[in-house]
């Protein structure tokens, strides 16, 4: 079958053939209907220093954001999203079924064959069905979705508050359409470059945008807030200094939440965020609980989230795909096997 993988610990991807996978106990074959290009697969790509980790494991098929169809255990038949997060189910935690505790992850997609191919082997607890009523289109967003959700949660009560979300890919759309649905008084999203994520975030309805490639972020959120500032900032750019730039524009006492995978570390003056008590609060995986939640999310919100699916692609155009996300072309890119894939 054709398989996008990381072939080399250097940049690039390629498209090759390799065998189907065959479920082994306890497992299910999926057969890929959707995938999504994550900022993690383009750092993947890139080959960052943060996903050095996944060295050992190459040569792996990437691709952790999917939809498909189980063909064996209870689910046979039925469309499932998978959480792409591993546990071990020998540790402590893991024995106790105490799963969201395991601290012994593999992530498919990373550190094993993920759903960049037309079919893909995963644990059958890591699948979870999704109703009919939703297009796989939507249900390829789950995972980014409850990246989002948790970014919410470690926030905390959002109503009333003034929002400012940094990053406008699809950890932050999905953040800003949470963050409303949640009663914030106001939602800014900023971003760098990038008119086809602006393009999707207008048409879920958010006209406070900020192009920091063409004002500062201050000037430019100045426009849609008079000057106040903000109590919340999500940060899901990626980029280090923008956390330095939030604070600037955060109250006392404000939380910025950080959900960007960074490339490189920061130098911060931590005095002024010492004396204006404010909160720096880093975000990462949901409870699995979460799962089934998002599905029920996406389905009262589908109108919103609609536009965040940019472009559909089939998985023999991956490049095309990899390219148009690395080039800021694209809000969410996904790509499809298709029959002659095998
Ligand atoms: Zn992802
Ligand atoms: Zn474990």
């Amino acid at each position: 079958m054709l398989a996008l993988q990381k072939t080399s610990p250097a940049a690039g991807l390629e498209l090759v053939e390799v065998p189907v996978p065959e479920a082994g106990a306890g497992e299910v074959l999926v057969r890929v209907r959707a995938t999504g290009i994550c900022g993690s697969d383009l750092h993947v790509d890139d080959w960052t220093p943060s996903y050095a980790f996944i060295a050992p494991s190459i040569p792996v098929t990437i691709g952790h954001e999917f939809v498909g169809v189980a063909q064996n255990g209870p689910l046979a038949g039925r469309r499932v999203v998978v959480r792409p997060s591993v546990t071990c189910g020998v540790c402590a935690a893991c024995t106790d079924g105490r799963h969201d505790a395991c601290e012994r992850r593999r992530g498919i997609g990373m550190t094993r064959d993920g759903a960049f191919a037309p079919w893909v082997r995963v644990p059958q607890r890591n699948c979870v069905p999704v109703p009919d009523s939703l297009s796989d289109d939507m249900a390829a967003l789950t995972e980014p979705l409850t990246i989002s959700m948790q970014a919410l949660r470690t926030a905390g009560d959002v109503a009333g508050l003034r929002v400012l979300v940094m990053g406008p890919g699809t950890i932050g759309q999905g953040i800003a359409a949470l963050a409303r649905r949640a009663g914030a008084a106001q939602v800014v999203v900023s971003g760098c470059d990038d008119a086809a994520r602006f393009d999707a975030l207008r048409a879920m309805g958010f006209e406070a945008l900020v192009d920091v490639k063409t004002q500062s972020l201050a000037d430019g959120t100045r426009l849609h807030t008079g000057g106040a500032p903000f109590d919340l900032v999500f940060e899901a750019t990626g980029v280090p200094e923008t956390i330095t730039e939030a604070l600037a524009l955060l109250r006392r006492n404000g939380t910025v939440v950080v959900t960007g995978i960074h490339a490189r570390p920061l130098a911060l003056d931590l005095t002024p965020l010492v004396r204006n008590q404010q909160q720096l609060r880093g975000s990462f995986r949901p409870p699995e609980s979460d799962w089934p939640l998002a599905l029920a999310l996406m389905g009262e919100m589908d109108a919103v989230l609609r536009p965040m699916v940019s472009h559909v692609l089939p998985l023999a155009r991956a490049h095309e795909g990899f390219a148009l996300a690395h080039g800021r072309q694209a809000s969410k890119v996904l790509l499809c096997p298709e029959v002659g894939d095998a």
